[in-house]
């Protein structure tokens, strides 16, 4: 199979990664994704293996095992990775070329702001979904 190579940075341009093969975009509605983005996440899942990453990256944990990582000189959020799952998700928004991605489903909407509201055509879960994160 063709692997798909997709290529994203930070505003600074100092971190930047490779990725191949990502999934659609997930949109999560957590608390925590929406307080570090500003609004929900917008982030596409890899094996961890699919993914090469230059630069200093700086990671913050919101809980035991889940972090955030973005560049360690403009801050832009980049990365997403919980320790116990073999993927690692980078933010939409830093993709310099989306290619043909659409929105996979929204994640964690029991948390979603008051302020706006989930398209209904896309799926929707509470928390991760019952396949927590698997192919849906
Ligand atoms: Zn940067
Ligand atoms: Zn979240």
């Amino acid at each position: 199979m063709t692997k798909i190579l997709y290529k994203g940075s930070c505003v600074c341009g100092k971190t930047s990664y490779k990725a191949y093969n990502l999934k659609d975009v997930s949109f999560c509605h957590c608390a925590q994704c929406r307080n570090m983005t500003g609004h929900h996440m917008a982030s596409c899942q890899a094996d961890r293996n699919n993914i090469e990453i230059e630069g200093s990256v700086k990671w913050f944990y919101t809980h035991d095992k889940s972090r955030h990582g973005f560049c360690e000189n403009c801050g832009s959020q980049m990365f997403w990775q919980n320790d116990n799952r073999p993927t690692i998700s980078v933010t939409a928004g830093s993709l310099d070329d989306s290619k043909k991605l659409k929105v996979r489903h929204n994640i964690f909407i029991e948390e979603k702001g008051l302020y706006y509201e989930i398209n209904q055509n896309e799926k929707q879960y509470s928390g991760y979904g019952n396949n927590n994160f698997a192919d849906d």
